[in-house]
């Protein structure tokens, strides 16, 4: 299968015109007690991968060809064979597992642990890690980091990542336009959280959004979609892959209808295990639609993965030197985006950053005496 970001950008032309009769409705629930009561969702897309558990390489499995597919839909094996993917545990999947290991900060064991299927069902975008055979997160910067399995890892680069080539919208731009797919039909409501994941890339660039009525005249083309919608990315349910969106200057930003999206509220709260909050992915898909990839820092907004029920939409500081490398400061910015600062990680009581940061500071301090 191809990536969504480049291999695209002919269809980015054609689409719009088989697209624009259609009418999609979005599972779009304006709070989350709006939820019914009595709806049994399915399992995620990818649940039954937890089978898995413990199969190592030089065996058979039923069914572990769909987890290849899995690992080749995000670019940890970089081509799919002639004909179907085997249910061998060969050499490739071991790599694959290895590399995606490294990229999420798990143990690097090659073998389906676990702590390793528990990230992988995570729902996701769609978006792979692994763009054109460029391991962009931490897999691809091993050689830059003065880390080891036995040493506390101190890192002295950034892990925000950009895309092969690392397009971005022209020098000069100030403003970028943006409009919903009319078939949609979406309430103020859903604009207005659309509106607020833009504020948060805004406030720390000199970049400004604004809404536009002209579709296909806008920058940036949002839309709900369900299964396949045409880009040869197509959309799998509940959970699974939840959006995705391209590299700049394309700017298409796909959402799957099907998902139970949270519009305000307190997600954490949802009775629905599949509730999946809507400013938290749209935060994220914004970041790709400026040129930034996926980074291996779990608590930035670029993080491929996102919990169902979990909300995560300030950007953390390997977000923001992410975009302000692109695109330099908003020079009313002051450094921190703390006025959400509660709604920084809703499951993690401490989060990463600030353990390193207390670690560099009690480094530094040794140091000093
Ligand atoms: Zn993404
Ligand atoms: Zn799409």
């Amino acid at each position: 299968m191809v990536q969504p970001s480049y291999h695209h950008l002919i269809l980015a032309f054609l689409i719009p015109l088989t697209l624009s009769n259609a009418v999609v409705s979005a599972r779009l629930f304006p709070n989350v007690s709006s939820l019914l009561p009595d709806y049994a969702p399915l399992g995620g897309a990818w649940d039954a991968f937890r089978n898995f558990t413990g199969c190592h390489r030089g065996d058979k499995y039923d069914g572990l060809a769909n987890l290849k597919s899995y690992f080749q839909r995000f670019g940890y094996i970089p081509h799919a064979p002639p004909y179907n993917f085997s249910d061998n545990f060969d050499d490739a999947l071991e790599a694959a597992i290895k590399t995606y290991q490294r990229n999420f900060n798990l143990n690097v064991t090659g073998v389906l642990d676990a702590a390793t299927l528990h990230q992988i069902v995570l729902p996701r975008c769609g978006v792979a890690d692994i763009i054109n055979g460029t391991t962009t997160m931490n897999a691809g910067k091993e050689n830059r980091t003065a880390s080891s399995s036995s040493k506390p890892r101190f890192h002295t680069v950034a892990h925000y990542t950009l895309f092969p080539g690392m397009p971005r919208w022209p020098e000069g731009t100030e403003e970028l336009t943006y409009a919903f797919f009319p078939g949609n039909e979406l309430s103020d409501a859903v604009r207005r959280v659309f509106a607020a994941a833009f504020a948060r890339w805004a406030e720390v660039t000199s970049l400004t959004f604004r809404e536009t009525a002209s579709y296909f005249g806008a920058d940036i083309r949002i839309g709900f979609f369900s299964g396949d919608h045409g880009d040869g990315e197509p959309f799998d349910g509940s959970l699974g892959t939840l959006a995705h969106a391209f590299s700049p200057t394309n700017g298409r930003f796909h959402l799957d209808a099907a998902e139970d999206w949270v519009v305000s509220g307190d997600v954490t709260r949802s009775a629905l295990d599949t509730a999946v909050d809507l400013e938290s992915v749209a935060v994220h898909e914004i970041g790709h639609l400026l040129g930034l990839g996926h980074s291996s820092v779990e608590e930035a907004v670029m993080f491929p993965t996102i919990s169902s029920r979990r909300k995560k939409v300030v950007l953390a500081d390997d977000d923001i030197k992410g975009i302000q490398f692109l695109y330099g400061s908003n020079p009313n910015f002051n450094g921190s985006t703390a006025t959400s600062a509660p709604e920084r990680d809703s499951s993690h009581a401490v989060s990463a950053t600030s353990l390193l940061t207390f670690f560099a500071f009690a480094f530094s301090v040794f140091a000093l005496l």
